[in-house]
């Protein structure tokens, strides 16, 4: 919630995307980490769980079968294919926190992004980050170790089209130094904040201010 010295204001969608192995992930920790007034919105998959994972904190971890009556049920703000499983954004508490100046990472990929943008244009950010190279992802993938090469060579080229996605995003970030990339995704939060028509706070300051 908002800090009580500062003035009321709604809260943002804040969108994190980047191919798999930019550093979305470690970005987004290290984000929800160091900021109490942003919380993540845990999305639904199809897709089994990886080591270190939590049911309910990486991911509702869901089966086809549940995930079909999700969307049966109009539970999704957005859902979309990626690689073999699906995904999709519970609405669950979200609309009513951001009125109350909660805001939400989503780390999805451009297609999320574009239909919650299109659902919400004035709450959404969106942010995409980048590689230094593809060299460097393709080790990076590689550093994991959670995937066989299989694997990485589609993710590899899943990057390829995730990454000509890239004009879709009102900032873009490169990934060189983990540090600095999160240094400046935490001024664009920043600065988003303190946008005029998120301050809800401000007609009865101003009006107070002038009387
Ligand atoms: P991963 O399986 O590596 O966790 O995620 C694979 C891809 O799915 C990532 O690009 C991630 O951004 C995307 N993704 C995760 N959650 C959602 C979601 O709720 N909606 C959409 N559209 N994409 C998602």
């Amino acid at each position: 919630m908002a800090d009580h010295d500062t003035l009321h204001r709604r809260g943002l969608m804040f969108i994190l995307s980047s191919p798999s192995g930019a550093g979305k992930t470690t970005i987004s920790r290290m984000l929800l980490e160091a900021d109490d007034e942003i919380r993540l919105s845990v999305s639904a998959t199809t897709r089994p769980m990886r080591p270190g994972e939590i049911d309910g904190v990486h991911y509702h971890f869901v089966s086809d079968a549940a995930f079909d009556r999700m969307i049966e049920e109009d539970d999704f703000y957005e859902w979309a294919h990626v690689f073999d499983h699906r995904y999709g954004t519970p609405k669950g508490h979200i609309r009513a926190g951001l009125k109350e100046g909660q805001d939400f990472l989503f780390d999805i990929d451009w297609q999320g992004t574009q239909q919650l943008y299109q659902k919400d244009q004035q709450d959404v950010v969106r942010v995409f980050i980048l590689p230094p190279s593809l060299d460097e992802l393709h080790r990076r993938l590689k550093a994991r170790a959670t995937d066989s090469d299989e694997v990485i060579d589609g993710r590899m080229e899943r990057a390829r089209a995730e990454i000509s996605h890239w004009d879709g995003y009102d900032y873009v970030v490169v990934n060189d130094d983990v540090d600095q990339c999160f240094a400046k995704v935490r001024e664009i939060l920043h600065a988003e904040r303190m946008k005029r028509a998120r301050q809800t706070g401000l007609i009865g300051f101003v009006r107070e201010l002038m009387n």
